[in-house]
């Protein structure tokens, strides 16, 4: 048994210091083979238990199984060892950290965002609040309190999306209108910026889900001079110092007198074409572009709020954001602004 003793210790010397200069999995397979194997210089010694005295066979395998183990236990460990070390290799030749990053694709705000932004930080210079109000809306915000009657051809312009009960999803942010002056005494000044829906046919000019920037003005002495400045400097912040404003004579329930707003063509500078004999296709050759409707508020809205209209008045406006944004960027097609395409974002940033 002392015999057995020492070779065992011998053997797991020379096994240990073996294992810790293995440098492939090849080599550690040999090395595991030479000492565990089936011919291996353990199975080896196992094999000489029988010529030791019966009362010593037990203590001698229990030995070996030790060393056995505690063997296994290196070849697992130098195995790790050999695996990280590839690993590290491996990243060391596929890394070049100096190499450019791929672009992560950032992204930018949305046009119609920027005009709203742009819109509204005008107005709240002037001492104007921005106000929102609720998508969906009841006849009376929509229509009634806004001196459109049940009857009134003017209804059937507004060709609406329905809900249950009455409900409409807004064809105009004028519901804003009613809502700020039910709740708050005159003077008002607010911005009203939202999401409209019309069931119109979509097309290069036409969207049924649109963006609207509202604008209201009631105090004492509020005339229409009031109404074509402020448009005037809000156009001339937008595009340009060169702009103007004109105003065709229209007809709105909610406002009287009522009028179309038109501004400069940003693209020919008003002259109708771009170069000699061209027209400009923006405009048409007219010069002018649309911007949309205003007028001075109706009698009839300011004693619905409980406004007295002999001692107020005031002006209310609405423009089409993604009709602001055609002119702005010269987009020839309004569906542009939502086919979330990212090159034509991009370009627009
Ligand atoms: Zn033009």
């Amino acid at each position: 048994m002392a015999g057995l003793t020492e070779s065992l210790g011998r053997l797991q010397e020379r096994f240990a210091a073996a294992a810790a200069a293995v440098t492939g999995e090849r080599e550690l397979e040999a090395l595991r083979v030479h000492y565990l194997g089936r011919n291996g210089e353990v199975t080896q010694l196992r094999r000489t238990i029988g010529t030791l005295p019966p009362d010593e066979r037990r203590e001698a395998g229990k030995a070996i199984n030790d060393v056995v183990a505690d063997m296994e236990a290196l070849l697992e460990d130098a195995a790790g060892a050999l695996r990280s070390r590839a690993l590290e290799t491996e990243l060391a030749q596929s890394i070049d950290v100096t190499f450019p990053a791929p672009s992560c694709g950032l992204g930018s705000i949305h046009p119609v965002r920027r005009i709203i932004e742009r819109t509204c930080d005008y107005f709240t210079r002037h001492g104007f609040a921005v106000v929102l109000g609720p998508e969906a809306e009841p006849e009376y915000y929509n229509f009634d309190a806004l001196n459109i009657p049940d009857d009134h051809p003017a209804r059937e312009n507004f060709d609406s999306f329905w809900l249950n009960g009455g409900i409409v999803l807004r064809p105009h942010t004028s519901p804003i209108q009613v809502r700020t002056m039910q709740r708050y005494p005159p003077p008002v000044a607010i911005v009203a910026p939202g999401k409209c829906y019309r069931r119109d046919a979509t097309d290069a000019r036409h969207l049924y889900a649109f963006h609207q920037i509202e604008g209201l003005l009631v105090a004492e002495g509020i005339h229409f001079g009031h109404l074509k400045g402020t448009l005037e400097h809000l156009c001339r912040e937008i595009f340009g110092p060169q702009q103007s404003v004109r105003f065709r004579p229209s007809y709105f329930p909610f406002t009287e007198p009522s009028a179309e707003v038109d501004t400069t063509c940003p693209k020919c500078g008003g002259t109708g074409h771009v170069a000699e004999n061209a027209r400009c296709a923006m405009c048409g050759g007219s010069g002018w572009i649309e911007l949309g409707g205003a007028g001075m508020v109706h009698p009839n809205v300011l004693l619905e709020v409980k406004y007295d209209p002999d001692k107020y008045s005031g002006w209310a406006f609405g423009f089409g954001v993604e009709r602001l944004g055609l002119a702005l960027y010269e987009v020839d097609d309004i569906r542009r602004f939502v086919n979330s395409d990212p090159d034509f974002l991009a370009q627009l940033r």
